[in-house]
């Protein structure tokens, strides 16, 4: 994943930290330096933000085990401040499987936010009703990470997108209407809530502002993508492969593939050595290659090493997150371990196009 640092893997499943978490840490532990060397001895701050960490990274581990349970794999966790993202080889087709893995994780924060609650009851340093859900600088540790997990719930079940909320909505409409219109019902009750997050904000404490700023942007990007993987789903890989295409080979010329690129439709090839595909090569890449080595070298010089492969009869919502995740833009398709074909990103827009352009019935969505 860009912009994100393996830190380590868990359970079978690599856990990366996002730069935003990153820069985080590396505040807070400046400002636990200064602490330090002002003598004040304020490392609550790093523990906390630690702990913070341990906890988004239980809530992802929450979905992912679920996930697990009815054979979804986790393929990674990143961890962000707000919460984290466990990428997910697919969506289970039942609902109430996707309920499920959507509630596991915000219910891993109330499990911990309960014992956190539990402890400064047995130790008697409950506090102000107030003060427990917004803890002041002086706070004891056990209310703020009561609180942090307590938000860390609340936030996470807002039912709009990229939320686990918006996947929970999602799932109930999903038991009454089909998931295309489930997630597109969604996806508009997100942005109607995000939209009067923002005007109760005029009104109220200014922080609504930028979270439903935060959930209307957010929904935007992550509603697109549920949208089209929602519409993907109908299709296998086999309905958008490239049947005609032509395989180079490592040994040609820079100057052989320009030929073949000018010569026929195909703008991406795959690349292969000793009869076995090796990588791909796309047009931006060819041309980055003949602009810098000339068209005389070999396509060894330039070729994308990267390659991922696709089974024919896989669902193509799936494909299209593998494809998304690797560093190609296309890649060999396979029925029976026999190359039958090409998959490429753009014969999977292509299909969301045509798919967009189809006049659907009239709702109120
Ligand atoms: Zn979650």
């Amino acid at each position: 994943m860009k912009w994100s640092l393996k830190i380590t893997r868990i359970l079978g499943i690599d856990v990366f930290l996002h730069w935003t978490f990153i820069v985080l840490i590396g505040g807070v532990f400046i400002a636990g330096l200064r602490s330090l060397i002002n003598g004040s001895g304020g490392l609550q701050g790093f523990w906390f933000i630690f702990l913070l960490f341990v906890f988004v990274l239980l809530h992802e581990l929450g979905h992912a085990l679920v996930g697990r349970r009815f054979g979804v794999k986790t393929n990674h966790i990143t961890l962000l401040p707000i919460g984290g993202v466990a990428s997910m080889e697919h969506i289970p087709e039942k609902p109430m499987q996707e309920l499920q893995i959507a509630l596991a994780g915000p219910f891993v924060n109330l499990c911990l936010a309960i014992f956190f609650l539990l402890i400064l009851v047995i130790s008697g340093k409950l506090p102000t009703w107030d003060e427990l859900f917004s803890p002041g600088a002086n706070a004891n540790l056990a209310n703020s990470l009561f609180s942090a997990n307590f938000l860390l719930f609340a936030f996470n079940l807002i039912p709009a997108f990229p939320m686990d909320g918006g996947r929970v909505l999602r799932a109930l409409l999903a038991m009454k209407f089909d998931r295309y219109k489930a997630t597109n019902i969604a996806v508009r009750i997100g942005q109607l809530l995000a939209i009067g997050l923002i005007c109760i904000s005029f009104f109220t404490n200014f922080w609504w502002m930028f979270i439903g700023l935060f959930i209307y942007l957010g929904a935007g990007a992550e509603s697109n993508y549920e949208v089209a993987r929602s519409t993907l789903s109908k299709y296998k890989v086999n309905d958008a492969t490239m049947h005609h295409f032509h395989v180079l080979k490592t040994t040609d010329t820079i100057n052989d593939a320009l030929k073949m690129l000018l010569d026929g439709q195909e703008k991406e090839f795959l690349v292969a050595e000793n009869e076995e595909i090796v990588g791909t090569l796309s047009r931006d890449e060819l041309l980055a290659g003949l602009s810098r080595f000339g068209n005389e070298a070999s396509l060894e010089e330039v070729y994308n090493p990267s390659v991922v492969n696709f089974e024919a009869h896989m669902p193509l919502d799936e494909a299209f997150d593998k494809l998304n995740d690797s560093e190609s833009d296309l890649g060999p398709v396979l029925d029976k371990g026999k190359l039958i074909g090409v998959l490429s990103r753009e014969n999977i827009t292509e299909i969301l196009v045509i798919e967009n352009s189809v006049p659907k019935k009239k709702s109120w969505i």
